[in-house]
């Protein structure tokens, strides 16, 4: 008999800026601890030291890159972290909630700068070769509420920077990644109270777990 555990659960956070991932991300890890689920926490870009280093020179004003040369970076970390982190974890029956993976690249490259989604699509082939998450929490809401909440937080990273009408595009680029995946998609209406919104993730997750 084999004692092979099961896959574990692989459950991604997505959003605009401000949306309240960091937030939630607290009641989700409470969440699961409360439930006896094993998880493991990462981010994208980042989440292995390469991963980390390319996420730097993402974030970084600094940087000037094309929107291939952005986009590929960000593919690149992501192979690194999905061979070292993810895969790993869910290989060993742990859950693996990650703050943004693929979808962010859709959302900020393809829909915020204008890469192809066809050529997004080529890459996510290549690099995850059929691995997707099993959920997706989508944090959504105005950009204005969300303009409001972080307003005099901290120092603007290079897509924070960004002007409105970017951060429009990346929302309704995530709307469209959720309306064509509804299977795994969760869309939550973000400018209701942190209190409302964590019931209905706690439903998901519960979801979740009921299906392992
Ligand atoms: P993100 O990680 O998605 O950028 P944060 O979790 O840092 O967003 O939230 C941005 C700001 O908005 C924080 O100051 C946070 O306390 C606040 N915030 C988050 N969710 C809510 C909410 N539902 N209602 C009011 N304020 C919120």
């Amino acid at each position: 008999m084999s004692d092979a555990k099961p896959r574990g659960r692989f459950l991604t956070l997505e959003g605009i800026d401000g949306a309240g991932k960091s937030t939630h991300l607290s009641f989700i890890r409470d969440w699961l601890a409360h439930h006896d689920v094993q998880a493991v926490f990462t981010r994208e870009p980042g989440g292995t030291p390469l991963g980390e280093k390319i996420r730097e020179l993402l974030l970084s004003p600094d940087t000037r890159a094309s929107l291939d040369a952005e986009t590929l970076l960000a593919f690149a970390a992501r192979q690194q972290h999905i061979a070292d982190v993810i895969e790993p974890a869910l290989a060993s029956g742990q859950w693996l909630v990650s703050d943004r993976f693929t979808d962010s690249t859709y959302a900020f490259q393809g829909g915020g700068r204008g890469v192809p989604f066809e050529r997004i699509r080529a890459l996510e082939e290549w690099v995850q070769r059929g691995l997707q998450p099993d959920l997706t929490l989508l944090f959504d809401l105005p950009l204005e509420v969300a303009a409001e909440r972080m307003s005099g937080s901290r120092v603007l990273d290079r897509f924070e920077q960004e002007a409105s009408d970017f951060h429009q595009r990346v929302r309704e680029a995530y709307l469209k990644r959720a309306e064509a995946e509804p299977h795994r998609f969760a869309v939550l209406d973000s400018s209701r109270s942190i209190a409302a919104i964590q019931d209905d993730i706690a439903r998901h997750l519960g979801k979740l777990l009921e299906t392992r």
